[in-house]
């Protein structure tokens, strides 16, 4: 909720949304409605149908946008007409469609650069387009991110974009898009990575808190001589006493293996190493410095997504999005 305000105080008086796609980029598309709804958002985007309905029922007033558009199979979804719902088109073929089955309020999407999804700069002139009640016109940075020429390019043309297609609002920027300035604000923002606490440009550093930590349970407590080894393939070897502990996280919550070697819980302000491979469900960590842990003691992981991007080369979009489905989600 504060992110979300630090971006709308950003946003030079543009709408802010939230992309809560991934289940809102794996902490709880459901809470996060909730949670912005009462904040001010009034527009949510998520990539597919299926993700649109389990929250229908909290929209309110609030629409919920389906970034990746129409298919034929679509078109019988029944969510597809709820008043709350609008489908992204994403082609001149979705555009048809649409219109063949009656139209109605709709978003549209203009590649400006990245060749992904969206309508080519040249189908952005098609008289068809007219036919259309487009809501929010939109279109997405490649690199935002960076500081490269490709901003301004698609700066430049999503300013074309906006002079040829009649929409009721513009809209660029996703989170990194927003430290760019105001002129790629438009009418409204859509961040999604830095609610969740990323932070893909220096800029964000004072203004995006963290949000996502972890917690586990110890579920056993070991002793180790010199020369013991841990875990899978035996990638560590004690080269002292020490005491260990098993902890139930493994690569099966979105631990993955790339924390091996760099891996960290705490405990009582103590860091608490990973030791070894990571296994499915399963982590072993150095408590040899520890305050006694013993079975069912919790221990803490910051998971500081720039910290852990630089050590494991995930994003941070990945180690959010990975995270399982068997944590609580508890919001403190
Ligand atoms: C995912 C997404 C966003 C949010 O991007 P972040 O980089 O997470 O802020 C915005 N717009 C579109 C079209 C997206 O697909």
């Amino acid at each position: 909720m504060s992110n979300w305000k630090a971006l709308d105080q950003m946003g030079s008086g543009a709408a802010t949304g939230a992309a809560i796609k991934a289940d809102g980029y794996g902490l709880g598309a459901a809470d996060i409605v909730r949670i912005l709804y009462d904040a001010g958002c009034r527009d949510f985007y998520v990539a597919h149908w299926q993700e649109a309905e389990p929250l229908l029922p909290l929209l309110q007033d609030a629409s919920l946008s389906v970034l990746n558009g129409v298919m034929p199979q679509d078109m019988t979804n029944p969510d597809l007409r709820h008043p709350a719902v609008k489908p992204v088109l994403n082609s001149m073929t979705q555009v048809e469609r649409w219109i063949g089955a009656g139209g109605g309020r709709c978003d549209l999407m203009v590649d400006t650069g990245m060749n992904r999804l969206g309508l080519s700069m040249d189908e952005s002139a098609d008289p068809l387009l007219q036919e259309l009640d487009i809501d929010v016109c939109m279109s997405h940075l490649a690199s935002a991110d960076e500081d490269v020429p490709q901003n301004g390019l698609q700066l430049g043309n999503f300013q074309k974009v906006r002079g040829t297609i009649t929409a009721r609002r513009y809209s660029l920027a996703n989170s990194a898009g927003i430290a760019l300035g105001h002129d790629y604000h438009f009418d409204l923002i859509r961040p999604g990575l830095a609610l969740y606490g990323g932070i893909a440009r220096t800029e964000l550093e004072t203004v995006i808190k963290p949000v996502a930590s972890l917690e586990t349970v110890v579920l056993q407590v070991r002793d180790l001589k010199t020369g013991d080894q841990v875990g899978y393939n035996a990638k560590f070897t004690a080269d002292r006493a020490m005491r260990i502990a098993t902890c139930a996280l493994g690569y099966a919550d979105g631990y993955l293996r790339a924390f091996a070697g760099n891996g960290e819980m705490s405990h009582a302000g103590e860091t608490l190493p990973v030791l070894g491979r990571i296994s499915m469900d399963l982590i072993a960590i150095d408590i040899s410095n520890a305050e006694p842990l013993h079975e069912g003691d919790m221990v803490k992981c910051s998971y500081n997504l720039q910290k852990c991007a630089a050590a494991t080369g995930l994003s941070q979009y990945e180690l959010l999005t990975n995270l399982g489905g068997r944590f609580d989600r508890v919001w403190v």
